[in-house]
C-alpha cells in the first residue's frame, strides 16, 4: 500500500501530508471498515434483492448484520434501520414521511443552529405549501432558549428537528428533554445525530425518538451511505407511486456503516476521552494567546470540537498560511463553498466581522499528541504572521 494513504500520523508527515483537523467535514475511512467493504465488493458481491442463490443470500445476510450493528449502537430495533445515501437523504425522507402522514401542512419547529440539510428541506417544504416553519431562539453559546422552545410547542408543532450536536461549534443539545417536551405536546422529534454518533451516548430506546439520522462518513466510514432509523418510517407511503420498486442495495456501503458503528460501540467512549485531552491541550495553547476565545457551550461540547474566534486575523488569510501544513476550515463544508457567513454563528448573534475570524477545528481517531503540538505551533505562527501583516507593521 502506498505510504500516502496510510493512517499513521507520523508516516503521514513523512509523506508530506498536512495534519488533518477537519473531522466535522468528513473522516478518513478506518482500514478495518475499508477491509470489510473491500471483501463485500470483491468476494461477496451478490445482489441482496436476489436471494435465490448463495451470493444473493450472503449479501442479504451482510445487510441484516449491518442493521443489527447500527441498531445496537443506539438501542434501536434492527428492522427500523433504513439505509440512505447519507444524512441529507435521511432528513429529506423523514420530513417527506411526516408530511405524507398529515393532511394539513406540517408544522415544523427548529432553531437556526440546524444543518442546512434540515433548514433547506424545511424551507423547500414551506415554499411548496407542505409545511410551516417556526423558529426557536438560540443563545450566544448555540444553546436552545428553553422558554422559546416551550412557546413554539404551545403554539403548535407536529415535528421538532433537533441536532444531537452542532457541526460547527460542537454544542450538545438536551435531546432527551426535548423529545419528552415534544411528545408531551403530541409532536414528533427528528434527531440529527450525524456529528454526535459514537461520540456521546445516544439511546433511542429511552428517548423515544421518532426519526434519527446518521451518516457513515462522519464515523470513519465511506461517503454516500447513511441511515434513517425510525419505527414510523414507511418507504412506500413516503415515495407514493415511485416507491413501488426496491432499488438494489449498496451492500458494501451498508456493511461499512455497520462495522463503523460496531467500532464506535466498542471504542467510541475511550476515543472521546482521548480526544478531549488533545482538544483541551490545543485549546489551552491557542487561547493562551491574546484575543483568542473558544466558542460554543463550554459545559456541553463535542469532545473533538474546537471553534475559535481570533481577533485581528481574517480566517481566510490564516487558512491560506496553513495550506499544506494543517487542514481545517472556517465552518461547515457547504457554507465554506458558498463563501457565505455561517448561518450558525449568525444564529448565535455573532457579527459578520467576528464570523470572519472564526476557525473550526475537528480532531479525530488518527491524530496523535505530536500532531496537536505541531498544529498548535503552525497555527500560532500563522496567526501572529497574519496579525502583523494586517496591522501594517
Ligand atoms: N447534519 C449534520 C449535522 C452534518 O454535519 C451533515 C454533514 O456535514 C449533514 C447533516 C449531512 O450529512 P451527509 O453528508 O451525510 O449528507
Amino acid at each position: 500500500m502506498n505510504d500516502r494513504f496510510t493512517q499513521t500520523p507520523i508516516l503521514a508527515h513523512k509523506a508530506g501530508l498536512p495534519i488533518y483537523l477537519d473531522h466535522h467535514a468528513t473522516t478518513p475511512v478506518d482500514r478495518r471498515v475499508a477491509d470489510v467493504a473491500m471483501r463485500l465488493m470483491l468476494e461477496e458481491f451478490g445482489n441482496a434483492n436476489g436471494t435465490e442463490n448463495l451470493h444473493g443470500e450472503r449479501a442479504a445476510a451482510a445487510m441484516a448484520k449491518a442493521q443489527l450493528q447500527i441498531a445496537r449502537l443506539i438501542g434501536a430495533a434492527a428492522e427500523d434501520v433504513h439505509f440512505t445515501s447519507g444524512s441529507t437523504e435521511a432528513i429529506q425522507l423523514a420530513v417527506a414521511h411526516a408530511i405524507a402522514a398529515r393532511k394539513a401542512p406540517l408544522r415544523l419547529a427548529m432553531t437556526r443552529m440546524e444543518h442546512k440539510a434540515v433548514i433547506d428541506t424545511a424551507l423547500r417544504a414551506q415554499q411548496l405549501g407542505l409545511a410551516k416553519v417556526s423558529w426557536i431562539a438560540a443563545d450566544d453559546k448555540g444553546r436552545v432558549v428553553w422558554q422559546d422552545f416551550e412557546r413554539v410547542l404551545k403554539e403548535g408543532a407536529d415535528l421538532v428537528c433537533a441536532m444531537a450536536a452542532n457541526n460547527e461549534v460542537g454544542t450538545i443539545y438536551p435531546i432527551e428533554q426535548m423529545a419528552n417536551a415534544a411528545h408531551s405536546c403530541s409532536a414528533d422529534i427528528l434527531v440529527d445525530a450525524t456529528q454526535a454518533l459514537g461520540r456521546m451516548p445516544l439511546d433511542v430506546s429511552t428517548g423515544g425518538y421518532d426519526y434519527v439520522v446518521i451518516s457513515a462518513h462522519k464515523i470513519y466510514g465511506p461517503k454516500g451511505i447513511g441511515a434513517l432509523v425510525s419505527p414510523k418510517f414507511d418507504r412506500a407511503a413516503t415515495y407514493g407511486l415511485i416507491g413501488a420498486h426496491a432499488p438494489t442495495p449498496n451492500v458494501s456501503g451498508a456493511a461499512a456503516l455497520g462495522v463503523a458503528c460496531e467500532i464506535m460501540e466498542r471504542e467510541g467512549a475511550e476515543e472521546a476521552r482521548r480526544l478531549l485531552v488533545l482538544r483541551d491541550l490545543l485549546q489551552e495553547r491557542l487561547t493562551s494567546m491574546a484575543g483568542i476565545v473558544a466558542n460554543g457551550d463550554p459545559d456541553h461540547r463535542l469532545p473533538h470540537n474546537l471553534h475559535i474566534a481570533v481577533a485581528g486575523a481574517p480566517n481566510d488569510v490564516v487558512l491560506s498560511r496553513l495550506r499544506g501544513k494543517v487542514s481545517l476550515s472556517t465552518g461547515s463544508a457547504c457554507n465554506s463553498g458558498a463563501q457565505e457567513p455561517s448561518h450558525v454563528l449568525r444564529a448565535m448573534g455573532f457579527s459578520d466581522d467576528k464570523i470572519e475570524t472564526c476557525l473550526r477545528i475537528g480532531l479525530g481517531r488518527f491524530n496523535s499528541v505530536e500532531d496537536i503540538e505541531r498544529a498548535a505551533a503552525f497555527l500560532t505562527e500563522a496567526i501572529l504572521d497574519v496579525r502583523i501583516a494586517m496591522s501594517g507593521a
